[in-house]
């Protein structure tokens, strides 16, 4: 019988659960791991610092239905990596952290490297475990899967000491597990799918909001169904934009505003009341807003604002019953509502207002018409990474989404640096996919060296780096005359060197005419490409009726 090393064995368990790509940087213990995933097949994807290796584990966690891993070192490895776990945790999205640690037999000794990483993982994961034999890595490995793919999604931390991972067991000793399976879909009551259905009939003016949890349900037929038949307004999270496609003409992103403050009723699919909702309060929400809440988490339910209609369960499978019942009862908001066309008349003010944003001739450029020329070239079913705050913020009213899963940004946790990771995950997962990873060039100073890994690995993604040098606002020149103010980034930088640095093609953009060119060229290109743009330093988003993070009561 073969005798096999617990890297073997751990290898062996992440094939059998599935999992495709390892993202990780190597060192010591973990290069036996990095070793005997290769040999078993899967895709090692080498990164340059470890927050990039476990965003890059979360986004494909949420994108593949499964769960995404990364390896990294013991101690400053491990810990370089927690940031992430804790973006995973607020994301909802399933990964799996493997650290490197200490022996055992050297623990509590000074060992090198030696970290509390069970503890310090403990307070952003939904489970942790160390392996303590290799033969039971298998259970081990199982135990984390379904603690990560199961009920609401989130985040687990394996810890391998290194004389696990080097130690070895006879093969028949080995404690295998079997595939967990995906979880399974649970339904709603049906008193609940008829008081949730009888709320909303009720409503003078309803709202339906899509979150990311609908999009990680894999629910985007059921909800495009529901929307269709039931003629309901509907708002997607930023996260869910495509879910149901951006040009769906039910679609109010662009009346946020009017739609909160005036809705008397909201159905939140897989969304929560947290601070990106605003926490269902005035001044943004109507003060009697009534809920309909579909949620796995049970606990999730009534958090902020009490829930009128709870449905209890997995997405996809509550809005397939929805429309079972709809088909047996059909039922359709009047489109000739008040309430529609009072949505439909902001929209519509909003669209003309953007037509006016994009025809912008300004030199430096503003934000708006660089956005638009990108949306204009982007495919259908480009997957569109992005982080920065005004950046982000303002891609997310003029980029549409028409494919689910196919926005990755900062996230409910509102963190940067998550770009690079998620766009090597993007692409890694989406091979015939075109991937743009548009980041504020304060965002992408947290991983410009993950560039270096997206040429390594062939993985043509196009970044594109919107340059106001700094952060929020930047300055036209340094004035050293004074203490520098703390946001402002070197004025007259090229981003685009650090791409030309590793192979890739890099472009220079101040104009609109010269980022057309710039996109359509990188598109062709078969490797990594990125585009600076000059962006005015003092550029702002449109006037907003509400500044971000209103108080509340
Ligand atoms: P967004 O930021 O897009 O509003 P959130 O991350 O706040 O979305 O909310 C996502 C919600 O989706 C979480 O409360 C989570 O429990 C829930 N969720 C996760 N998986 C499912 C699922 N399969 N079905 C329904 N809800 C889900």
């Amino acid at each position: 019988m073969a005798e096999l090393s617990g890297a073997e064995i751990l290898a062996k368990s992440l094939k059998t659960q599935g999992v495709g790509e390892m993202f990780g940087l190597v060192g010591l213990p973990i290069g036996p791991i990095t070793a005997a995933v290769q040999a078993e097949g899967l895709r090692y994807i080498g990164v340059r610092h470890e927050q990039a290796a476990a965003f890059a584990a979360q986004a494909a966690g949420y994108m593949s239905g499964r769960i995404g891993v990364a390896a990294v070192v013991s101690g400053p490895g491990m810990t370089n990596a927690i940031t992430a776990l804790g973006n995973a945790e607020a994301n909802c999205w399933p990964m799996m952290l493997i650290g490197g640690s200490s022996s055992t037999d050297l623990m509590e000794r000074g060992d090198f490297q030696e970290t509390p990483q069970l503890r310090a993982a403990a307070p952003f994961v939904k489970w942790a475990g160390q392996a303590q034999d290799p033969r039971l890595i298998p259970h081990l490995v199982a135990t984390a899967v379904r603690n990560a793919i199961s009920g609401r999604p989130g985040a687990v931390y394996l810890d391998m000491p290194g004389n696990i991972i080097d130690g070895t067991a006879e093969e028949d000793e080995v404690r295998w597990a079997e595939r967990v399976p995906d979880p399974s879909r649970g339904k709603a009551a049906d008193d609940d799918l008829a008081k949730a259905l009888e709320t909303l009939k009720s409503a003078n003016n309803p709202l339906v909001v899509v979150g990311k949890g609908a999009a990680w349900a894999r629910a985007e037929n059921e909800v495009r169904e529901f929307i269709d038949k039931t003629g309901l307004p509907f708002l997607p999270m930023p996260m869910a934009k495509g879910v149901v496609p951006d040009d769906h003409s039910l679609n109010v992103s662009a009346a946020r505003t009017t739609a909160l403050k005036n809705a008397d009723v909201v159905f939140l699919i897989g969304a929560r009341m947290n601070w990106m909702l605003h926490f269902g309060l005035p001044p943004r929400w109507n003060e009697n807003i009534r809920v309909v809440q579909l949620d796995i988490e049970p606990e999730e339910i009534g958090t902020n604002v009490p829930t009128e209609a709870p449905l209890v369960g997995d997405a996809q499978a509550i809005m397939g019953q929805l429309n079972a019942a709809l088909d047996a009862e059909p039922w359709q908001y009047e489109d000739t509502s008040e309430w529609k066309a009072s949505l439909s008349a902001e929209v519509e003010k909003k669209r003309k207002q953007s037509e006016e944003f994009y025809k912008s001739d300004d030199m430096p450029m503003g934000y708006y018409r660089p956005l638009k020329i990108l949306d204009d070239a982007m495919p259908r079913d480009a997957i569109f990474v992005t982080e920065g705050e005004n950046t982000m913020g303002i891609a997310r009213t003029v980029i549409n989404s028409y494919e689910p899963r196919a926005r990755l940004d900062a996230g409910t946790w509102g963190t940067m640096g998550v770009g690079p990771g998620f766009a090597l995950a993007a692409q890694a997962l989406n091979p015939g996919k075109r991937v743009v990873a548009l980041e504020g060039d304060a965002a992408f100073g947290f991983g410009p060296a993950e560039v270096e890994t997206a040429v390594r690995h062939e993985l043509p993604i196009t970044w594109v780096i919107f340059n106001n040098n700094g952060i929020g606002q930047g300055v036209e020149e340094l004035d050293r005359s004074k203490p520098l103010p703390p946001g402002v980034m070197t004025p007259h930088s090229h981003y685009e060197r650090i791409m030309e640095a590793f192979g890739g093609k890099g472009y220079y953009c101040t104009t609109p005419d010269e980022l057309e060119a710039a996109v359509k060229d990188s598109f062709e290109q078969v490797g990594s490409t990125l585009i600076h743009v000059e962006i005015a330093p003092r550029a702002m988003r449109r006037k907003q009726e509400f500044g971000w993070l209103t108080r509340h009561k």
